[in-house]
């Protein structure tokens, strides 16, 4: 009987999923041509159990597009989605497991998600677009394309103390709004609702760029309402993790006005955050304190890096080292799903990307209190390298020396070996009928071929039974209210 149906491609065995024991059926039914079996503009498989159909990948329906991505762990909180369907279809907000998630409030169609599909970061990224790349552009295999590698620091001594490694993206903010390059940065502060999550902000001042200053380890959505920001006209900066940055660049491949006004790209490298169920235990079990108690969490940044410091409603106040929170080396760390599975937490897509110089990616607990903080800085564009010297001249930002790739590898063993795993990842993901993101130009085929046939089957089969064993996958994002 399924033969006859129109939209049927073709009848499979399915080899890879357990549990769909019954057969993988393609199909290509085409959209706004809804079948009598409700399927409508699916070019994929249909799970069949008993010649029932329980899972369709992709899925049918708008909202189960949008909330497989989510599903699947891939969804990085960015908020693109709001600002493209609007808020009265899709919130981005706090979520029953503690993230920030898209959930649908309203009537969200095909046409919609087709768009948020293509932007959404969870669904595909780009490294640096090609145009941006030119004769002096260098690249290496792991650490992509630059123009230079330097470490720099914040010439002012309180935006290099208040920065969260040595305050160079503070200070190039500072300067474009100094100077009037740009009309504000578009970047995170503390969230005035849950202090350990990041906020949307527009800084227009050089003393509030440095209100921001700190790297913030908790759910943040920059782009909320990058729509309605792009309306006003205002040339800006953006300062946001590698995936804002990919998110932001899948979007001006869509709208003009992106490249028109976003003036410079800047972003921090970035190995991940906190995760929130992971950050509410570490309060509650070490200073009994809930997150909705709090009114302040500084992540780093008051030296280098600086201690964490949070205070309560009730006036109590804590300090601590940033390695009793993330532990003293990256084993240590416990990170989301998808920043485990990040192809690029090296901010490819950037014109500046900043990071951290501590030999093995952790700062030395007994030699910290004594670190000025100097970061790596990677100019990826002309525009980058031309913001950085111009930004040296005018005395905002020091630059020390060069450094190379094999100096980051070095100070960022975590980074390196992820970008080798990511595609063994990704291909033991896609074994089990995980989304994966489209990864354009960040050269995860040359990177996998340099594994050898022991270390891509390690990932690989890694990565599928995380799968398998639930930890790959997120809940349906339902809006978390307060008890
Ligand atoms: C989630 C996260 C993970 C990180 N992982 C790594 C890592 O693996 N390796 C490494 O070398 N360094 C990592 N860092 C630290 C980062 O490298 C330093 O913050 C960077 O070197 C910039 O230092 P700075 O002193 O120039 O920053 P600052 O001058 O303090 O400026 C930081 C800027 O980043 C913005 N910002 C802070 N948090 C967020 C956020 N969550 N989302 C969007 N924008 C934000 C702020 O608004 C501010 O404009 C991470 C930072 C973050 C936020
Ligand atoms: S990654 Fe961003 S655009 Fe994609 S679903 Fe999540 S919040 Fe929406
Ligand atoms: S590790 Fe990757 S996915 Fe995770 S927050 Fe950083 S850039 Fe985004």
């Amino acid at each position: 009987m399924l033969k006859t149906l129109p939209w049927l491609k073709s009848v499979q065995r399915n080899q890879h999923s357990r549990g769909f024991a019954n057969g993988l059926i393609m199909v290509d039914a085409p959209r706004g041509n809804m079948s009598e079996h409700g399927v409508e503009g699916v070019q994929g498989h249909l799970h069949l159990e008993n010649g029932r159909c329980i899972m369709s990948n992709p899925p049918v329906t708008p909202t189960e597009r949008l909330y497989k991505i989510v599903q699947d762990g891939m969804c990085v909180g960015c908020g693109l989605c709001q600002s493209i369907a609007g808020p009265d279809t899709i919130r981005v907000a706090r979520v029953e497991n503690g993230y920030e998630r898209p959930v649908v409030t309203g009537t969200l169609d095909h046409e919609t998600m087709d768009r948020i599909e293509d932007v959404c970061p969870g669904k595909r990224l780009e490294g640096l677009p090609p145009e941006l790349q030119n004769a002096n552009t260098q690249m290496d295999m792991v650490w992509g394309p630059y123009q230079s590698m330097a470490l720099a620091y914040a010439t002012d001594p309180e935006v290099r103390f208040k920065g969260s490694k040595g305050g160079v993206l503070t200070a190039l903010g500072q300067y474009l709004i100094d100077t009037k390059k740009v009309v504000f940065i578009l970047h995170v502060k503390q969230s005035g609702t849950y202090a350990t999550f990041g906020e949307r902000h527009e800084s227009h001042s050089a003393a509030d760029v440095l209100d921001g200053a700190g790297s913030r380890y908790g759910p943040a959505a920059p782009l909320v309402d990058v729509l309605e920001v792009l309306d006003r006209g205002q040339p800006f900066a953006f300062v946001g993790k590698p995936c804002d940055i990919s998110a932001l660049r899948n979007l001006a491949r869509h709208d003009p006005r992106v490249n028109e006004l976003v003036k410079y790209w800047l972003t921090p490298v970035c190995g991940g955050f906190m995760p929130p169920q992971d950050m509410t235990r570490f309060l509650r079990q070490k200073y009994d304190v809930e997150n909705e108690a709090l009114t302040e969490y500084r992540f780093r940044g008051h030296g280098c890096p600086g201690k964490m410091r949070f205070a309560t409603k009730d006036g109590e106040a804590q300090e601590f080292r940033y390695t009793d929170f993330w532990g003293t080396d990256q084993s240590m760390w416990t990170l989301p799903f998808r920043c485990k599975v990040c192809p690029d937490g090296i901010g490819e897509a950037a014109d500046i990307a900043a990071s951290d110089t501590w030999p093995g990616g952790s700062p030395d607990p007994s030699t910290e209190d004594d670190d000025l903080g100097t970061n790596a800085v990677i100019a990826r564009t002309k525009a980058g390298l031309d913001l950085l010297n111009a930004a040296q001249e005018a005395g905002y930002v020091t630059v020390e020396n060069e450094c190379n790739p094999r100096y980051l590898d070095e100070v960022q063993p975590h980074q390196t070996k992820k970008k080798l795993a990511v595609l063994a990842r990704f291909e033991g993901l896609r074994a089990e009928g995980h989304t994966v993101p489209r990864a354009v130009g960040l050269r995860l085929d040359e990177l996998k071929a340099t594994l050898s046939d022991e270390d891509y089957k390690w990932q690989f089969d890694g990565a599928r039974e995380r799968v398998r064993v639930g930890k790959a996958s997120e809940p349906t994002p339902k809006l978390w209210e307060r008890q």
